[in-house]
């Protein structure tokens, strides 16, 4: 097989906190896993299953669903039974559904400070079920939905301010000694969510979960989560992640899992090398980038293929690759782990990459 060199690391993780979510850990150094949240009726649970199962295909590796309402909750058993990644049961408004999360069996619980006011009394017992099943919580904080004290004293929600809400609730719990706990301070707006998260990050050791809330259709989504991402997990800060789009859902876990490849915090999968194509390209660089894309794409190992416009870095880059190509003269010289194998006509470039990378996956073991 091909040996993979590990992944840079992008910077030293801060240490946090050790949560158990279903069996995937958070903080403490464990691998940044990527969550999404399901779109379907939880109530409708083969809908909600099907949704989790395509999720999980996509590389989901924890799954939260909503419960607004008492069909939801009564949904929980089955589908925290049948999910093949662990599941969290995200709750606003209705304590009773807290319980009900945690009878059912769910990974874990958020709960919204803002969003509880009839909580707050009823912390000593929901720290005593979780305590007692083992059950982690998560104190999601949403600039949406401030708690309206704190948005009176700071006038809107502002880093501070989502802080402040967040570590308050986890002091209610810490009263009781249950410390199971993560925090999320989500914004739409990038520059206040990093701010937030630094905060945070600087005054407490609990596991963070990195969210822009309300990022915006695919393309926004992806470059605000991006940035956003990037410079926190680029300084150690954040241990789990989730990418909000206006899009299904597994397009966040697409998104997220490319954030993480990026920045080296997790094995990369396929790779596209491909240059932008300038005015000296001889072959049509976006066709083939996007031909060879979505011929690979799903192959189970980390391969990068270069897929270049013409001489200039095109031999370079497609030496560096386990696999690539450099275009010319209507022809593609077809490079393996850095040597010219052959070289086609520019109409069998394509097929030919891709009969190699298939070739490759199969050395490297790959089903
Ligand atoms: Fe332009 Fe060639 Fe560079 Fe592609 S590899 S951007 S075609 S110079």
């Amino acid at each position: 097989g091909i040996p993979q060199a590990p992944p840079p690391a992008v910077a030293m993780r801060k240490s946090t906190r050790t949560l158990d979510v279903g069996g995937v850990l958070v903080g403490g150094g464990a691998p940044v896993s990527v969550q999404s949240m399901t779109t379907t009726v939880t109530a409708d649970i083969n809908a909600t299953l099907q949704q989790i199962a395509e999720l999980t295909a996509a590389g989901c590796q924890i799954v939260r669903v909503a419960v607004p309402s008492q069909d939801d909750a009564a949904a929980l058993p089955i589908i925290a039974k049948k999910s093949k990644i662990p599941v969290i049961a995200d709750i606003h408004f209705q304590p009773k559904y807290v319980f009900a999360a945690i009878d059912a069996g769910c990974a874990a619980v958020r709960v919204n400070p803002g969003n509880i006011k009839k909580f707050d009394d009823k912390i000593a017992e929901i720290a005593k079920a979780a305590s007692a099943a083992g059950t982690p919580i998560r104190i999601g904080v949403n600039a949406g939905s401030l708690d309206p004290r704190l948005l009176t004293k700071y006038g809107k929600p502002t880093a501070e301010a989502l802080v402040e809400s967040a570590l308050w609730e986890c002091s209610l719990f810490e009263e009781h000694d249950f410390r199971d706990l993560k925090i999320s301070v989500k914004h739409h707006d990038p520059v206040v969510m990093i701010r937030a998260y630094r905060l945070l990050s600087e005054q407490c050791d609990y596991p963070l979960h990195l969210g822009v809330t309300e990022a915006g259709p695919a393309f926004q989504g992806t470059v605000k989560s991006a940035v956003a991402f990037g410079a926190l997990l680029s300084e150690g800060i954040g241990d789990t992640i989730r990418v909000s789009l206006s899009a299904p859902p597994v397009e966040e876990v697409k998104v997220g899992t490319a954030i993480l490849e990026s920045l080296g915090l997790r094995e990369r999968g396929l790779e596209i090398v491909s240059c932008p194509s300038c005015g000296r390209a001889q072959v049509d660089v976006y066709k083939l980038a996007e031909e060879v894309t979505a011929g690979l794409e799903g192959l189970p190992v980390p391969l990068r293929v270069a897929v270049m416009g013409c001489v200039v870095n095109g031999p370079g880059e497609a030496r560096e690759a386990d696999l690539g190509v450099a275009s010319g003269n209507g022809k593609g010289q077809i490079f393996v782990k850095g040597e010219v194998i052959k070289t086609v006509p520019e109409s069998q470039i394509v097929e030919t990459l891709i009969t190699e990378a298939l070739r490759i996956a199969d050395e490297m073991g790959a089903e």
